[in-house]
């Protein structure tokens, strides 16, 4: 059974990349066309027309982002399969610089407290960091934002937690975050909800697990473990 699911998980993915990829071609075709009738008519057909160009670039511009994050989903693949011993402290440190402006501009305070040295794949704890962190500076309260990074060891490998004093999410509501695709805030907050399904997909290919712990109004703590080699 479990071959079966995996074969038709295999399936699903590849579906899934073959359509995302195949959807590019017409898609771009659809941008650059109502781009170039926006240009060169906006102002010369009736108020209607125009209103209609504008929601066609609006709607053709949301879909190549969705059509962008299922590609970054599709394309998160199996962890290198040669894992090396990855100091976590450097990846964090490297996640950090990568979302220097945000916060320098929050002003945010992190906490990163001794990381181990773990078995893995680099380019993918990165991605992980950054989505786990990246979240906890975009979904910040009035608050300013304080962000704690810790690893405790348990008998199976290692606990990691990513804390914040942000929004929270709704208890009910902590399971969906996952899914792909699934945003619990509007474009206020930008963000295509895809950054919680790669970072699921990326523990659990490693044989772990991730969640969230929160309240609404009361930040959140996002944990995910990393089994020992
Ligand atoms: P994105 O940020 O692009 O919307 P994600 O998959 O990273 O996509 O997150 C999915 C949803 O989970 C977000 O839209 C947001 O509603 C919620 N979320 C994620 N991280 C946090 C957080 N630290 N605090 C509050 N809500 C969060």
């Amino acid at each position: 059974m479990e071959n079966e699911l995996r074969h038709r998980n295999e399936e699903l993915g590849q579906f899934s990349s073959i359509a995302a990829h195949d959807l590019q071609g017409p898609l771009r075709n659809i941008r650059n066309s109502v781009q170039f009738l926006a240009k060169r008519y906006e102002g010369q057909l009736d108020e209607t027309a125009d209103q209609f160009i504008h929601h066609i670039v609006n709607a053709a511009g949301q879909m190549h982002q969705l059509v962008q994050a299922l590609l970054r989903y599709a394309e998160t693949g199996e962890p290198n399969s040669a894992l090396k011993l990855v100091p976590v402290q450097e990846i964090v440190q490297a996640a950090l610089a990568n979302l220097k402006t945000d916060l320098e501009q929050s002003a945010a305070e992190v906490i990163c407290e001794t990381l181990p040295l773990i078995k893995a794949d680099a380019s993918q704890l990165f991605q992980l960091f950054q989505n786990l962190i990246g979240n906890a500076l975009k979904y910040r309260s009035t608050r300013r934002p304080e962000i704690t990074i810790r690893a405790v060891t348990q008998y199976y490998g290692w606990l990691f937690s990513i804390s914040d004093n942000g929004l929270g999410i709704a208890p009910e509501r902590r399971d969906e975050i996952f899914a792909p695709l699934k945003r619990l805030h509007g474009p206020e907050i930008p963000g295509s909800g895809i950054g919680l399904a790669i970072c699921k997909k990326i523990v659990e290919r490693s044989g772990g697990r991730i969640w969230v712990e929160s309240e609404a109004g009361q930040g959140s703590t996002f944990y995910f473990t990393i089994p020992s080699a």
